[in-house]
């Protein structure tokens, strides 16, 4: 084959798409956050984000037709793509045909016990990454469960609404830094690879895409004595974003007649309570949240 057949026979071409969801009648569920990626170069940047090779694995979430499971299937050893819709299942087994290297499995992700997929699925391999165009009605949830779980992961190379991908990436002291910058970078090295415009898509959604590229870390970058309060005390400061610091940590943790306990406690670790909590490394919530946690024992 030469490359402009290979190319002709790929999946995420604008014709072969439509083609494909005309044959099956398939009405596509905005519900299950259903749009088709149609552009080669783009799935060609997901992919080289993951860093594959045939000696790894690639779970993907959310196959749609198979656009990016068959580019996976190029690149990686093993594919094991995970669809919600029953629908599909049919599609994918006939586009995927010319694949020996994929699985698909029918679930829900937020569902599965996916340690134990990884295990089963891509053992031998030399690594996994979770590389997905995400359904973007369960973006947050899903990307939390895969860091939560602590998977064995190496990358999560994932097209998101671009906003969420700021936010996961924003650096301290920006518009975007918040919770959630915090939680994704307390696992994994956050980068935006690159902005995706909505009319790659079949149907185009509303809103501007972007790959955010993480890279798992082997340890967390600060240690907490409580992880749970580590993420209570962030959630805590950013509460209400318009109020200081220090009120927002009365509210959660001190109680409002306890403003002279609160301010002395954080003039021993160095911090002003009339900052805001968008100023804070995660070096400083940790000091915050470890000094919270020596309270709480010592009372
Ligand atoms: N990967 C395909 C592509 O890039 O063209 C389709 C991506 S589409 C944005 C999201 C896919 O995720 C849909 O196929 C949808 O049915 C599936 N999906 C939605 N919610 C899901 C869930 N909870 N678990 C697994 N798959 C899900």
């Amino acid at each position: 084959m030469n490359q402009h057949d290979e190319r002709a026979a790929d999946i995420a071409t604008p014709r072969r798409t439509r083609d494909i969801i005309k044959r099956h009648n398939l009405e596509l569920k905005k519900s299950l956050g259903q749009n088709f990626l149609i552009d080669l170069n783009i799935l060609g940047k997901i992919v080289g984000a993951a860093n594959l090779d045939k000696s790894k694995g690639a779970l993907e979430i959310g196959p749609g037709i198979g656009a990016l499971t068959e580019q996976l299937a190029k690149t990686a050893g093993k594919v094991a793509a995970v669809e919600i819709d029953r629908r599909l299942l049919p599609i994918l087994a006939e586009n995927l045909e010319p694949y020996d290297n994929v699985h698909v499995i029918h679930g829900d992700v937020l569902k599965l016990p996916l340690a134990d997929l990884i295990r089963t699925e891509f053992a031998g391999l030399s690594g996994v990454s979770v590389v997905a165009n995400l359904p973007y009605y369960v973006t947050t949830p899903i990307i939390m469960k895969l860091l939560e779980e602590k998977l064995p992961l190496e990358n999560i190379v994932v097209m998101i609404q671009k906003e969420v991908a700021e936010r996961m990436a924003a650096r301290p002291g920006t518009k975007d830094y918040g919770s959630l910058s915090i939680a994704v970078q307390y696992y994994c090295e956050a980068e935006v690879a690159t902005i995706v415009p909505h009319t790659v898509f079949i149907p185009q959604p509303q809103v501007d895409s972007a790959v955010i590229r993480l890279k798992l870390r082997k340890e967390p970058p600060v240690e907490v004595a409580d992880e749970k309060l580590f993420f209570e005390t962030v959630h805590a400061a950013f509460a209400q974003r318009r109020k200081t610091l220090g009120n927002n940590l009365l509210a959660a943790f001190f109680g409002k007649d306890n403003r002279e306990e609160m301010n002395a406690q954080l003039a021993s670790i160095g911090i002003d309570p009339a900052r805001r909590g968008e100023t804070l490394t995660m070096e400083e919530f940790a000091i915050l949240a470890n000094a919270l946690y020596k309270r709480r024992a010592s009372s």
